[in-house]
């Protein structure tokens, strides 16, 4: 199987981080620019549940009370604005209609904006400490619909957005793979096997326990099975990496491809040196290249994502 994925991938985007001065202050901001490049290897579906709410711009705040994104839908939480007035039924409709074209734009993620009532999913304020009610009432509905979810805050950092881009791509890689023979699960496992690793150790310790009592048995898996494990795979992939095991395994990566297949780039430092966030995605994207040009699997981000135009 080619680790290779030539479909261009669909994000849904908060249109108040798309360039929309939709806030409810008139306010927004286009975080895609900092991705450079990397903002035209996507199609951009940007949306705002309380514009199509019929809320307008400048419009009072909105505040979930009562509970959060889940209860809300359940009835049980409650959406008013600063004036006191009930907007329940305005801001169930602009969710719905958002969500309605984020299906017919077939996303395969969506960027949120954290701190808002409505499209938050870790938080639903954005004062200090207080994380509010999370998720929003949005936010409730994309992890509902189990939606691969990146924050917009991470567009700014590029390593942040580094780690995003390779989970994705796997994430749809496999998403797309037919898992049903043990040939298919151990080709998927070996691919992507050491991105888990750093992403999770325990956790791709015990997938991997799994997977290989399920390839040393002499019975056929059921589809159940096969379904859990890629499930399994799918969940693992949508936690961001720690920074201090992505400079660990960027190094031990490295050391590998340059024994094994002499691949040499410059300024690629070892974990104990201090250098700075940017460097370390540079280094990556270094070794990236390097790797992809001579067709070799860099454990790292091990799916080549190349979008056709
Ligand atoms: S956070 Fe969501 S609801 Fe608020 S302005 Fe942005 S897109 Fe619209």
């Amino acid at each position: 199987m080619e680790n290779l994925l030539k479909r261009k991938l669909h994000l849904g985007i908060a249109a108040c981080q798309f360039g929309a001065k939709v806030r409810y202050n008139g306010k927004g901001i286009d975080l895609t620019q900092c991705l450079g490049r990397d903002r035209g290897q996507f199609i951009w579906t940007p949306v705002c549940p309380e514009i199509m709410s019929g809320m307008g711009v400048p419009r009072p705040s909105i505040k979930l009370s009562g509970g959060n994104g889940f209860d809300f839908w359940a009835g049980k939480a409650n959406i008013k604005n600063k004036e006191g007035e009930n907007r329940n039924e305005m801001v169930k409709k602009g969710a719905i209609a958002c969500f309605e074209t984020l299906e017919r734009a077939n996303i395969d993620a969506y960027v949120f904006m954290e701190g808002s009532p409505s499209c938050g999913v870790y938080r639903t304020s954005l004062k200090n400490q207080r994380l509010g009610n999370p998720p929003g009432v949005f936010g409730a509905l994309l992890l509902e619909k189990g939606i691969f979810l990146i924050s917009s805050i991470d567009l700014q950092s590029p390593i942040r957005w580094w780690d995003w881009k390779r989970r994705l791509v796997a994430f749809v890689w496999i998403k797309e793979q037919n898992v049903d023979s043990k040939e298919v699960l151990k080709d998927i496992w070996d691919k992507v096997k050491y991105v888990l690793y750093e992403l999770h150790e325990e956790e791709a310790q015990t997938l991997r326990d799994r997977i290989r009592i399920i390839l040393n048995s002499s019975d056929q898996p059921s589809k159940e099975i096969y379904d859990f494990i890629k499930t399994s795979i799918l969940n693992l992939l949508r936690k961001p990496a720690e920074l201090e095991n992505i400079k660990k395994c960027l190094w031990a990566n490295y050391v590998d491809l340059k024994q094994k297949e002499n691949i040499e780039v410059k300024e690629i430092f070892e974990p104990h040196i201090l250098r700075n966030m940017t460097h370390i995605a540079q280094e990556l994207l270094g070794i990236e290249i390097e790797a992809r040009k001579k067709n070799m699997l860099f454990r790292s981000s091990p799916i080549n994502y190349k979008p056709d135009r």
